[in-house]
């Protein structure tokens, strides 16, 4: 048996639905089992970035099997649910990878484990750590969000429908809120609140990045609406926008604390 660490992602028609259908194909695979599945995050798109935002969840399968057997089941899941081959980056109802396999290491032209981005990969790596905090790679480098720059989570969607006891039991970012708990998925605005910029500013907003990498240095998952300041206005120079920050709403407070100390010694 091996521990696969499957990532989901879907951003066309019924997303949630979408993931919910393909685990459920999953799990009619020979040989494979689901144990745990990850809250799902919404994602800005990436790569092609003029297509809508993804949803994206990690499933944790025991599968008794090869890898390459495995990918050639995600394959099918993803064709029969009209995926269509070549449309690499594109809006897709449903991509399927393997992150990774146990200790495995495959490199051939059909499948390269681990996942090649999966560190880059913010969407991948934050509902990973959330179903296991300690994922390491085969040469056991540790997976931290440290170089996870694309594919930003914007927001929080909540259990993948039908799967809501299935996560909750790691520590990592999103953990414990797999609980069906009322608050779990809701998201607040912390901090600076609304902060407008535009024409004439130079597109990056460094009070707000540095709130995001103390609070996340402090475990507490940060997003942005409608995009993280930097990378926006990269994309729409000139655009007046306003950027919210969120934090999990039970991280609320402990978020307020953290930006007030900073602003205070800013100040001095
Ligand atoms: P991405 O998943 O990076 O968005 P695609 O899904 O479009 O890109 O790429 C699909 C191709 O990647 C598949 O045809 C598959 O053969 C190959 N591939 C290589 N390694 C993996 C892996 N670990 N998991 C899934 N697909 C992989
Ligand atoms: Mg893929």
């Amino acid at each position: 048996m091996t521990d696969a660490y499957i990532g989901l992602g879907s951003n066309m028609g019924d997303r949630l639905g979408n993931l919910a259908t393909a685990l459920s194909r999953l799990e009619a695979q020979p040989g494979a089992r689901i144990v745990s599945v990850s809250r799902v995050c919404e994602t800005e798109p990436w790569g092609v970035t003029d297509q809508p935002p993804f949803a994206n969840a990690v499933a944790h399968v025991d599968y008794r099997g090869e890898a390459d057997i495995l990918l050639s089941a995600l394959k099918s899941i993803e064709e029969a649910m009209g995926r269509v081959a070549g449309e690499r980056f594109g809006p897709r109802p449903i991509d399927l990878d393997i992150l990774l396999f146990g200790d495995e290491e495959w490199a051939s032209e059909r499948l390269t484990i681990p996942h090649p981005r999966l560190l880059e990969r913010e969407f991948a790596v934050v509902p990973l750590l959330e179903i296991a905090p300690d994922a390491t790679l085969p040469d056991g480098t540790p997976v931290t969000r440290d170089a996870a720059t694309l594919g930003r989570i914007i927001g929080d969607l909540g259990p993948v429908p039908g799967r809501a006891g299935d996560s909750g039991g790691g520590t990592g970012p999103l953990a414990g809120r797999g609980d069906g708990s009322p608050d779990a998925g809701d998201w607040v605005a912390v901090g600076p609140g609304r902060h407008e910029f535009g024409a004439g500013n130079t597109g990056t907003d460094f009070n707000l990045l540095m709130y995001e990498s103390f609070l996340t240095a402090a475990g507490i998952p940060v997003a942005f609406l409608p995009h993280r300041p930097n990378e926006t206005l990269l994309v729409h120079p000139g655009i007046m926008e306003t950027v919210r920050m969120l934090v999990p709403a039970r991280h609320a407070d402990e978020a307020r604390a953290i930006i007030a100390d900073l602003d205070v010694a800013e100040d001095r």
